[in-house]
Parts: C-alpha cells; sequence; structure tokens
C-alpha cells in the first residue's frame, strides 16, 4: 500500500520520541525523563470553567479564529506581558496547540521549494512541518560549547534565494537555551535585510529561570514579519486540552484563519473556555509550577554535572541536554542500555537533529523524588560501564 503514500509524507521518518516512549510504555518500574508533559494536572479553576461550560450547553462550534472573550484575553496578555499590541478581531487566532499553529504557519507562508531556516537541535515537528508544506528545512547546527547560540553569519551563510522565513523557537526544547539579546539582534538584522518571515514558537516563554523571555515580535521592526506561536500546554498545565493561539499581523493571521476554516474549523469549546479562565486568573498557578521546575532543573543538571556528564544550564522550558561522550557510548546505546538496565527513560539527542550527536535530553516535569532516584540509578549505571 506504500504506493499510495505521497513522497512528501515517505520523507519524514517517525518521530524518534515515540519510539522510546512506546518501549518504556511496555516496562515496570520505569522512571521516565522522556516525553515533555507537565506531571501537574491543570489548574483547579481551568477544569472548573471547562465543566461550567459544558453544563451552561456551550458545546457548538465557535467562531473559525475562537470565541472573543478569549482572543481579547490574549491580547491583553501579550500587551501586559511583552507590550506588543494584536487586535484580537484580526490579529489573533485560536488554534488546537501550538502544533496546528506551526501547521498553519508553514502552510501559509511556504511555496514549493521555498526554504525555511531552523536552527538545531530543535523541536521534533518543525522540520517535518517544513516538509508537509513542500518546503525545505535548512538546519542551522548549535553546540553546548557556545551556549546553543546562533550567530547571524552562520544563517547568512546558508542562505539561498529560495529563503523564505527563520523558524526560531526558545527556550528551546531539547536544549533548554534561550537565545541571548545578540543572537534575537542578529536574527531580526538577517531578516529585515533579506525580507524574511520569522515564526517564533513561544510556548515556553513563562518557564524561564531567572531570565525575562523576549517575544521576538517586541523587537524593533519585527513585529510586521513575525508569526508567534503560544499556548496553555506547558505554562498551564493543559496539554490534554489542545489549546494554543497564533498572533501576528493582519495578512499572516488571515492566512491561517483560511487553512484553519476548511481544516479543523474552530478549537474545542470547552477548552477555549478552560484557557480563558486561566488567563483570567492562572497567573499564581503558573508562577507556583514554574518555581517547583525550577527546583528540579537545578537538581537535574547539577546532579549530571557532578556524575561527570557535562551539562549547559538550561534557562528555560524543562529539558537537561547533557552530554555522554564520556561514556564512550553513542547517545542511541546509552538511551537504549539505561533504559533496558535502569529503567530510566531518556531521549537520544539526535532525535531533535544531527547537532545533538553525544548528548540525551531528559525531562524535568516529573517529581523532585522520581529525579533524584533517576540520578541514583544513572550513576549506578555509569560506575558499570566505565
Ligand atoms: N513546541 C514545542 C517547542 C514543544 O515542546 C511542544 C510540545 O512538546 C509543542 C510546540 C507542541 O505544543 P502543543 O501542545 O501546544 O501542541
Amino acid at each position: 500500500m506504500r504506493r499510495f503514500i505521497s513522497q512528501r509524507v515517505q520523507r519524514v521518518p517517525p518521530s524518534g520520541i515515540r519510539y522510546f516512549f512506546d518501549i518504556a510504555a511496555t516496562m515496570d518500574d520505569v522512571i521516565s525523563l522522556g516525553i515533555g508533559e507537565p506531571d501537574f494536572t491543570s489548574p483547579a479553576s481551568i477544569r472548573a470553567a471547562g465543566v461550567r461550560s459544558l453544563e451552561a450547553g456551550k458545546t457548538a462550534y465557535t467562531s473559525n479564529h475562537g470565541i472573543f472573550e478569549l482572543r481579547e484575553q490574549i491580547s491583553v496578555y501579550i500587551k501586559r506581558l511583552y507590550g506588543v499590541e494584536y487586535d484580537p478581531a484580526t490579529e489573533v487566532l485560536i488554534t488546537v496547540g501550538v502544533s496546528e499553529g506551526m501547521y498553519l504557519a508553514m502552510t501559509a507562508i511556504i511555496d514549493v521549494g521555498d526554504e525555511v531556516i531552523i536552527p538545531e537541535p530543535a523541536y521534533v515537528s518543525y522540520a517535518p512541518e517544513v516538509v508537509f508544506a513542500d518546503g525545505c528545512p535548512v538546519f542551522i547546527p548549535t553546540c553546548a560549547e557556545r551556549g546553543f547560540q546562533i550567530t547571524p553569519e552562520e544563517i547568512e551563510a546558508r542562505m539561498t534565494p529560495s529563503t523564505k522565513a527563520i523558524m526560531v523557537g526558545y527556550p528551546n526544547n531539547p536544549t533548554g537555551a534561550v537565545l541571548s539579546r545578540e543572537s534575537m539582534a542578529g536574527i531580526a538584522y538577517l531578516a529585515e535585510k533579506y525580507d524574511l518571515a520569522i515564526i517564533s514558537d513561544e510556548i515556553y516563554d513563562r518557564l524561564g529561570y531567572d531570565i525575562d523571555h523576549t517575544n521576538f515580535a517586541s523587537l524593533p521592526d519585527m513585529r510586521e514579519r513575525s508569526i508567534i506561536l503560544g499556548g496553555f500546554s506547558k505554562s498551564h498545565a493543559m496539554t490534554g486540552w489542545r489549546l494554543g493561539w497564533a498572533v501576528g499581523p493582519e495578512a499572516m493571521i488571515g492566512a491561517m484563519a483560511k487553512i484553519h476554516q476548511y481544516t479543523i474549523m474552530s478549537a474545542p469549546t470547552i477548552s477555549q473556555y478552560g484557557a480563558l479562565q486561566g488567563l483570567l486568573d492562572g497567573d499564581d498557578d503558573v508562577l507556583r509550577m514554574r518555581d517547583e521546575y525550577n527546583r528540579r532543573r537545578v537538581l537535574l543538571y547539577q546532579g549530571f554535572n557532578e556524575l561527570g556528564l557535562s551539562c549547559v544550564e538550561p534557562k528555560g522550558a524543562f529539558y537537561a541536554f547533557p552530554s555522554i561522550r564520556t561514556t564512550g557510548m553513542d547517545e542511541f546505546t546509552f538511551c537504549e542500555k539505561l533504559l533496558e538496565e535502569e529503567q530510566v527513560a531518556v531521549i537520544p539527542g539526535t532525535a531533535f537533529g544531527p547537532s545533538g550527536k553525544g548528548h540525551i535530553r531528559a525531562c524535568y516535569a516529573t517529581g523532585y523524588d522520581q529525579i533524584e532516584e533517576a540520578l541514583t540509578r544513572i550513576e549506578r549505571f555509569l560506575k558499570r560501564h566505565n
């Protein structure tokens, strides 16, 4: 039956994250530092708002763009946090998570053969979404030695007349890196110089540790060429509700809304009411969860360093990306053996791009005690293989 499958889809390999998740799911006593998902349930007021919306009979489609009140509150939220203004009527679109937002952004922007620059290691969906939209991902390698930062020179060296957009995702999954002001300014300079669109995945904007998040559209002259993707999955522990948003100039959001209208119709109604509540009174919950992630972050990245697995301090999101080179194993063997021998699930760095070679990704959105136990098991594993 393979003959029916498009070349486009065949070119994309399955996600390297799922492979380990599926094996781990068949084992007992596994500590999963694998999947990037909060271990918190959604805050009580959000859950209650979802239930209330159901009981009030709000079970129909909403406007294609999403309920107006939610769009208004997203606009207020972004203005409050980052000082950037969006018109809720035309410049805000409610999506089925950032995942849908990304699909819409790529499909709205890319024509056949257009190139999209992606610094890597990067979230697993960026490149496939470019390919699904008939574009070509062009990777910019980054490395731990330079804190996973990028320079305009590196990007410019990979540019061609087909370059259409730059995809940025910071705080970064999998490295936890946050883009420095200089790196951001470098990207902004190139976007202006070569008239490029920016797609900025800011799903981890509220999970920054001792740093202030910079919204890409808040940089000088960037608002008019940037699509900013945001969501509730991580900050509000709402992965299963499938809700996010895209904001940008009217023409870009209008094009995305056209695709959304024909493919999705509208994001889930209950979820929109739950998310609205999250914006109205969820900030304390967001900060409470962030503080807990922060404790775990320090435990995990310092723990890796103490075990001799050199790890750059992650500044955002909920991942550590240590090097495992000193073990002499490649990242795939390391993950396989660690899961088999010690029942600890982590992900090979190369699932996120070739620069992830010699690294693993460990997610600390799991209990403090679990992380302590995982470190004990990793220590035992390292001693055995030394
Ligand atoms: N972007 C990044 C960087 C992610 O890590 C994830 C999920 O892991 C997503 C987007 C998808 O988010 P959503 O649940 O909003 O679709």
